[in-house]
């Protein structure tokens, strides 16, 4: 048996003898299904052919991504607390060198996760590291390797400890969150937001999208929602998907401004 991931999404499905016929993630409109056909890895040869890069990107702020890119080629951060560390998103390879890496820095006492684009391999995550994995209870369909470990959450904020709150923001996916830091951005406080409020090329914006890949806008009911739900959260920064896309400074008015144009652009 084996749990083969998905190589257009990274999702890690639940063990079978033979590779699932298709991926329902990736033939949901918000994805695509890869232009050669469905294809599978497993976690052994990710291991045996890419590395996780893990950087410092700022005081209690780890990255740790995947190079070469792979799949959506998002990178995870691991968010450093006095009471312990949580893994914020996730990414399908995990390997010896990452797990002594992340053991250094205090190992992970919970994870929690935007949306079912970034489940990856979090259950691999999870059993290594003995985490908690915490998902809002609107993504329960898009699980493809049920666990115990999963703790779904309802409502639209939940407390992971002093300083750190899971808020739901909806929009790209119904249960999709984001995860407020008190103590980011030298205590000014930072998102880290996934692609729920997805931080764009100019990095003075964000943007709010359904679909991606696709380019399928969201109602503006949504993107009011979304701005409603960090408005009552003190921010300076945010930390989108990838490496770079990161509002440095100023981004609770970035927020502000990028949901005024969103919705006087779809408005005419
Ligand atoms: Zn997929
Ligand atoms: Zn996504």
């Amino acid at each position: 048996m084996t749990n083969y991931i998905c190589t257009t999404c990274g999702t890690q499905f639940a063990a079978t003898d033979e590779a699932p016929e298709r991926c329902p993630i990736c033939e949901d409109e918000r994805q695509y299904v890869g232009w050669q056909g469905q294809q599978w890895t497993t976690l052994e040869k990710l291991q045996r052919d890419y590395h996780n890069v893990i950087k410092t990107v700022e005081s209690n702020l780890t990255g740790i991504g995947t190079h070469p890119a792979f799949a959506i080629g998002q990178r995870a951060l691991l968010v450093q607390t006095p009471q312990g560390n949580i893994l914020w998103d996730c990414i399908s390879l995990l390997d010896e060198p990452t797990i002594a890496v992340v053991k250094a820095l205090g190992g992970v006492s919970a994870m929690a996760i935007s949306h079912p684009h970034y489940y990856s391999s979090m259950i691999e995550w999870s059993r290594v590291f003995d985490a908690p994995i915490y998902l809002h209870a609107d993504e329960r369909q898009w699980v493809m390797r049920p666990d115990p470990a999963i703790e779904f959450w309802e409502g639209e904020t939940r407390a992971l400890g002093e300083g750190v709150t899971l808020i739901r923001c909806g929009g790209h996916f119904a249960g999709g969150q984001v995860l407020h830091w008190t103590a980011g951005a030298g205590s000014r406080g930072a998102l880290l937001s996934g692609d729920i409020l997805q931080v764009v090329q100019d990095r003075r914006y964000v943007s709010f999208m359904y679909s991606y890949p696709n380019l399928i806008p969201l109602p503006a009911a949504a993107v009011r929602r979304i701005a409603a739900a960090v408005e009552p959260y003190p921010f300076d920064r945010i930390y989108g998907a990838w490496w770079d896309k990161v509002v440095q400074a100023e981004a609770k008015a970035a927020v502000a401004r990028s949901a005024a144009r969103y919705i006087a652009a779809l408005e005419g």
